[in-house]
């Protein structure tokens, strides 16, 4: 009697705790704001799906109670001048001028490349993010988070010399002049994280530390085989924010359909037109949001 008493008790007590961040994160709400930017078809700075894909993100900001900046300027590129806008989406804001920030981003753009939709290049990453304002609205912590999705981040003509990573670039080289880098505890990047055959790399670069940190939340989630299985160096949007002085992690799955010599160095689906949704998964959406979340809650004590 007592016994299943106490049972009953323990049942009431969880069922009432309220969810933890990674617990609010929404796998299938992140799949379909995913489909809903696939669907805008191509995003380059200038087309009309990459306009969609902005408004898109400012509503899910304000209707998540995000404080939003924009950090938009002209970048000098190989096309000629191009608009550039990143969009900053702040939670958890607080009154100490002093307060960490964690930031956690993905570009929203994609190749300019006719017929190229990047469900998970640009798709997933941008659809991810939409999915943590979800969580993080209304939620309290310690750090104030940032949720930052990078434009312009695919090169014009090929990563060589000062082609791609415009936005992040950019930022970083902001947020070092204006002294706001010291108060930075990491920088997640997020980039083509909806693979079906999810494997986020270990990439050679990133802080190690904050890769710890990733990898205890997937342990403590029982989704340790989906990370840090093979090693690699990815020129993403993260190099800037290293090289500001700011810690920061490439979370990128670099293995995207079959590997080969005939194929991309990222896999056949990287940066072709079969970049398409039925290559993404709510599965793998929620193994690396439910991980980053907690990520974020294990960094936040
Ligand atoms: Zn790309």
């Amino acid at each position: 009697m007592s016994v299943k008493l106490g049972l009953i008790a323990a049942l009431i007590i969880v069922s009432a705790r309220a969810a933890t961040l990674h617990e609010r994160f929404n796998a299938q709400q992140a799949y379909a704001y995913t489909a809903q930017i696939a669907a805008f078809g191509e995003r380059w700075p200038g087309s009309p799906g990459h306009k969609k894909t902005e408004d898109l993100i400012h509503q899910v900001l304000q209707k998540d109670g995000a404080r939003i900046e924009a950090d938009d300027f002209t970048a000098t590129t190989p096309r000629g001048p191009v608009m550039v806008h990143n969009v900053i989406g702040k939670f958890n804001v607080g009154t100490d001028p002093k307060q960490e920030i964690l930031i956690l981003a993905g570009h929203y753009d994609t190749l300019f490349q006719p017929g190229f939709i990047g469900a998970n290049d640009g798709g997933s990453s941008t659809a991810i993010l939409l999915a943590f304002a979800d969580a993080l609205a209304g939620q309290t912590m310690k750090m104030q988070i940032w949720l930052v999705w990078t434009d312009l981040e695919e090169a014009i003509n090929s990563f060589t010399g000062d082609d791609g990573l415009y936005g992040s670039r950019h930022l970083a080289q902001k947020l070092a002049a204006n002294g706001t880098r010291s108060r930075v505890r990491g920088f997640f990047l997020l980039d083509m994280i909806g693979d079906k055959q999810l494997g986020v790399a270990r990439e050679t670069e990133s802080n190690r530390r904050l890769q710890d940190f990733m990898a205890r939340a997937a342990g403590q989630l029982g989704y340790s085989q989906y990370f840090f299985q093979y090693e690699v160096g990815i020129i993403d949007d993260h190099v800037p924010f290293i090289r500001a002085g700011i810690p920061a992690v490439d979370v990128v799955d670099a293995r995207y359909g079959r590997m080969g010599p005939t194929f991309d160095s990222m896999g056949e689906f990287h940066h072709a037109n079969t970049d398409t949704m039925d290559k993404v998964s709510e599965h793998s959406l929620e193994v690396v949001g439910k991980t980053m979340l907690l990520t974020v809650e294990l960094l936040d004590k």
